[in-house]
């Protein structure tokens, strides 16, 4: 579980919209120690005035590098126009999961202006969240999000689905980055943390290094019976398959009672990540990974709604681990 869990700073809605507060709360989570100098670290750090264009901005200068900073420098506020409490706003909207046109009009913003502010947001927590690194008993599986298409409603659709609906929806075959229908891979652990990509294609050689980068050694991975699947044990794992294609959702191998080989859990983050996904319309290709990203995080921290934005200030702002 990633480590920005352990935030449990109190926040009103009240206090959000309070810029004092906003700023009270980022020094929190950049500084629980006392403030202390990006260069050199040292605590050795006296006041230096305000920002001119931002008159709550407190600046800095160390005492022992001579180095001046604020409290923005070297974050994904620094340089930006607009005001602490609408950012920070923004990312607990973006928490509740309302779209780039919801948070325009809660926050009386362009769109064009929301959609830059929310992806710059995604783009820092998807740079900052922590790699995953998975054992134990561990599913993976793929999914199709369409992206590509403005307009349209984006889906992530389970291959076995998109069999009964080739006669209305297009091309047969599997999805791909050139058919608008990116290929995600998700390999989430049983009780514990997800992973999930958007890959060019589903052959053995692109999944090979994500599956040897997130999965220990020895984990024990459950697929279905998908060809390219098929070399984990070669890979280091422990394998083992239900067959989709004969009705086979789960087995119980060992006799004990509980049918132990699935892929559930990840086809359960599937309709999550759907769900989630369902408010935004026409995410591009090129946006769809910080969706993801930001969709992993989220769900990793185990948090949602309010409870959720301590966590997304802590991965922003705070020491990464
Ligand atoms: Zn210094």
């Amino acid at each position: 579980m990633v480590a920005v869990i352990a935030h449990q700073l109190e926040i009103r809605i009240h206090d959000l919209i309070a810029p004092e507060k906003c700023f009270d709360f980022l020094r929190k989570e950049r500084w629980p120690q006392g403030i202390c100098c990006p260069a050199c670290t040292s605590n050795r750090v006296k006041k230096n005035g305000h920002k001119d264009s931002d008159p709550l901005c407190q600046k800095y200068k160390c005492k022992n590098c001579g180095r001046r900073f604020n409290d923005f420098s070297g974050t994904v506020l620094a340089n930006k126009h607009h005001p602490i409490s609408v950012w920070i706003v923004a990312l607990y909207l973006m928490g509740l999961n309302m779209s780039n046109s919801q948070i325009a009009a809660e926050l009386d913003l362009d769109i064009d202006v929301a959609q830059t502010m929310t992806m710059s947001l995604r783009r820092e927590i998807c740079a900052r969240k922590p790699g995953c690194r998975l054992n134990g008993v561990v599913e993976c599986d793929e999914a199709y999000v369409r992206a590509g298409h403005k307009g349209h409603p984006e889906a992530v659709r389970r291959k076995n689905r998109l069999g009964r609906r080739r006669g209305l929806k297009g091309a047969p075959g599997r999805g791909t980055l050139a058919k608008e229908k990116p290929p995600i891979l998700g390999i989430i652990q049983r009780c514990g943390d997800v992973a999930i990509f958007m890959l060019p294609d589903v052959k053995r050689k692109t999944i090979e290094p994500i599956l040897r980068s997130v999965i220990e050694p020895g984990s024990l991975v459950n697929t279905d019976e998908y060809i390219i699947y098929g070399q984990l044990p070669e890979w280091g794992y422990e394998h083992k398959t239900v067959c989709h294609a004969i009705g086979e959702y789960a087995r119980d191998e060992d006799g004990d009672g509980f049918c132990e080989v699935h892929v559930n859990t990840i086809e359960g983050f599937w309709s999550l990540l759907r769900s989630w996904l369902r408010p935004h319309r026409g995410i591009s290709q090129e946006n769809l990974p910080r969706y993801l990203g930001f969709f992993e995080f989220i769900h990793n921290v185990r948090r949602r709604g309010k409870a959720l934005l301590p966590s997304l200030v802590g991965i922003l702002f705070g020491a990464l681990a």
